[in-house]
Formats: structure tokens, sequence, C-alpha cells
């Protein structure tokens, strides 16, 4: 069986070729400035390649392309769109609706568009991608969507409410939603997997360190907190935005400065976090080597990270009374020896103990333990893997039909 992944944005669409037999991917890329001008790029496994710039004005364009690239032409992987059996779609925010993937009908459509409430630039555009998915495909290929949200729907509300008052819960449905919720749940799964670790009973606390960054408190297996909230904003300070502030300041900025609720949204999620503190760039290599070479906000902006990274797992173990292992995810937390280092040095207080040449030896995919045999808590990398798991959501969602 093999499943297109999809994750469209509002001006792109990346996408995966996912064989299940053997869960190999065939081939994946990317379409860029979709409503702009248009790009495509795209690469087999075996490493053929095709890049075109062509006009994409909307989203079914952009899957005219995806299309093109994957049954013709150098790189293509397939021969017709009838090999693929069905299409799984990444969906940022499911509410309180979806705990749990579905198959794509209109009544679903109609509720991923009525939830764009509170992820308008995500939701919006995931309908588009599902509509221009069905044009290019038709109906009779299931489609399936799978919610960053809905592993997380298994917290508490003591996790999931504000302090604010409760009609405003009752009223606009504002609480704790947190997101990443696919790759905490791909990295929780996969430890079970790996460790034969008894779930019950068991408290992991995984950290998906990545552009956006979040972190989860996993009792018995289920989500039992999160750190991103209504919205991907909240948590500690990530690539360029805040994490969590004091609500004070957004109003004394508007008081000092006037913004429009725009440009406080974009001061929050696009100009602030790593970049706004270290003035360099939102990327943490660029960070690491400005650091290295002396720049001191560079260097600020980096111990801040790690710092509100472990006051975070701090807050974690105390929810879960202690915790068995740390797991540590994403663009950062798979490569960055020298975040785990100087993180998981807060907890020698507990007994936890680094191996510092496994934990060196972790980077670039590799999946494994970095803690030595007798720290109090175990520490892990495990390499994310978003996409495969959306497509093994569709796949047993397809296969009961
Ligand atoms: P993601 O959003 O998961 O793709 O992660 C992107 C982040 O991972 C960026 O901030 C990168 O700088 C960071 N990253 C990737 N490789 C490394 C590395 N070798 N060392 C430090 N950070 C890295």
């Amino acid at each position: 069986m093999k499943i297109l992944v999809v994750n469209a944005g509002s001006s792109s669409l990346k996408y995966q070729l996912i064989d299940m037999n053997g869960e190999k991917v065939l081939a994946k890329g990317l379409c860029e400035r979709i409503g702009i001008d248009g790009k495509i790029s795209h690469k087999t496994a075996d490493g053929r390649t095709y890049a075109e710039q062509i006009p994409m004005p909307d989203h079914t364009a952009a899957f005219k392309c995806v299309e093109k690239a994957l049954i013709s032409g150098e790189a293509k992987a397939i021969d017709s769109l009838a090999d693929i059996s069905a299409v799984g779609h990444r969906i940022v925010q499911g509410g309180a609706t979806f705990s749990k993937s579905v198959l794509v009908d209109e009544q679903v459509i109609s509720e991923i568009e009525r939830l764009a409430d509170l992820a308008p630039l995500h939701n919006l555009a995931h309908v588009q991608g599902i509509r221009a998915c069905r044009e290019c495909f038709g109906t009779e290929v299931p489609e399936v969507v799978v919610f960053d949200t809905s592993f997380h729907a298994t917290m508490p509300p003591t996790s999931y409410l504000y302090a604010l008052p409760y009609e405003y819960y009752e009223k606009y449905k504002i609480r704790r939603y947190g997101f990443h919720g696919t790759s905490h749940r791909y990295v929780t799964g996969h430890y079970f997997k790996i460790t034969g670790a008894p779930v019950e009973g068991s408290r992991l606390i995984t950290c998906h360190l990545g552009n956006g960054a979040s972190i989860t408190a996993v009792k018995d297996g289920k989500c039992y907190d999160t750190s991103m909230g209504l919205t991907p904003l909240d948590g500690f300070m990530m690539g360029t935005r805040t994490g969590t502030l004091d609500p004070s300041i957004i109003t004394y900025i508007m008081e000092k400065e006037n913004p429009t609720a725009k440009e406080l949204s974009d001061l929050c999620n696009k100009k602030s976090g790593m970049l706004g503190i270290s003035g360099v760039s939102s990327d943490n290599r660029d960070i690491e080597a400005a650091a290295a070479a002396g720049n001191a906000r560079a260097k600020l902006a980096l111990a801040m990270q790690r710092y509100q990274i472990a006051k975070f797992i701090g807050q974690y173990m105390a929810a879960l009374d202690g915790a068995d292992t740390i797991i540590f995810t994403g663009g950062i937390g798979e490569n960055s020896d020298n975040l785990r280092r100087v993180v998981c040095g807060h907890f020698g207080y507990v007994g936890l103990k680094l191996d510092d040449e496994l934990n060196k030896k972790m980077i670039r995919g590799a999946e494994g333990v970095i803690s030595t045999p007798d720290s109090a808590i175990k520490v892990m990398v495990i390499p994310t893997n978003e996409e495969l798991m959306i497509a093994r959501d569709t796949k047993e969602i397809v296969e009961k039909l």
C-alpha cells in the first residue's frame, strides 16, 4: 500500500510518498510560493531529483505539479496516481472535536474549517489542501486527517484550563490544546517499542525541540500536560516565538506603541524568541556559531533557551511524580549535544547522569540512550517521524473500510 502524506500550508505544500510495505519513503518534495509564482523541488529515495519553477496560482495547481513529478519525467516514483491507495493530511488544530485521526468527508472538512477560528493560518490552508487533493485524485481515493492536537486530548482540566473566568472556556473554548502531538505520539510509541518498557505506570518527558518547540509530560503513555497552549505560541522560547509571557506585557506595549493585533501577533510569533534575543538568526546552528565566535547576545539566547527548557522539564517531573525517561527529538533535540548536556546538567541533583561520549555520538538521525547505566533517569534521543505516523494512521483507517 502506497500512501501520500500531505502537509499543506498557506503558500506551500510538502509531501512524502511512503510504501507501507517496509515503511519506505519513495519520494518527497515541496511546492513553494503557491499563489505568488510557484516552485517545486522533488527527490526520490534513490537520489533522482526534479525542480522547476511553474506557476501555481492555487493548491490545485500545486497538486497537479506533484502529480506530474510523481508519475512522469526523470524522477518519477510510480506509474500512475492509481498506485496511491490513500492520502493522509496533517492538520494543526483539531480542537476538542477530534481526539483521533478520521476519514475525510464533507462534515469533517466543515468542522476543520469551523476550527480555523483557533488556527486561522493553518486550518484554512489544510482545507484548501484537502479540497485540491480531492479535485486531483477524485473522492474515491480515501483521505485521512491526522491532528497535531489529538495526542493531547487526554489532558485533565487541571492541565488544560487557563485561569480566566470559566465562561471564557465555555463560550470560546479557550484552553490549552497543545501541538506537535504527532511527533510526541511517535516518539512515545517508538520508545515503548524499542525498550519494551511497560506502558502502565510509565512517566516520560518528551522534548520536541525544533524551530517550533514543545515539551510534553506523558503518563501511562498518554499526554498529561504540554507546553504549547491555545496556539503554538505558548511554552518556552522558540526560533522566532516568545513562549509564555506575562500578559500585561502585551497591554503595556499596546499603550506604548499602539500596534494593530496583526503587528502584535507578528512581534510575538515572528520577531521574538532566539531571533529577538540574539539579533543573529532564528536558526540554532547560526546562533551556536555566533556564540562560539564570542557574540554576547547569541550566548545569552542559548543560555535562556536551555534554562527555559530545563524549567519545563522540572515542572513536568513534579507533574508526573518523577520521570523514568526524558526523550529529545526535533532538529535541535536530535542534533545539539551541547543543548542536551546543558539541559541535563540541571538534573544532577535527582541523580541524572549523562554519558558525554554517547551524547556526542547521538546526532544526525542516530537513536539511543545517552545517559549512564546508573543514571536515575534515562535520557534518550529518538528522531521523530511525523510523516510515518500520519501514514500509519491513514493505513489503519483505510484498511478497515
Ligand atoms: P526542525 O524545526 O525540527 O527542522 O529543527 C530546526 C532547528 O534544528 C534549527 O534551529 C536548526 O538550527 C536546528 N539544528 C539542526 N541541526 C543542528 C545541529 N547540528 N546543531 C544544532 N542545531 C541544529
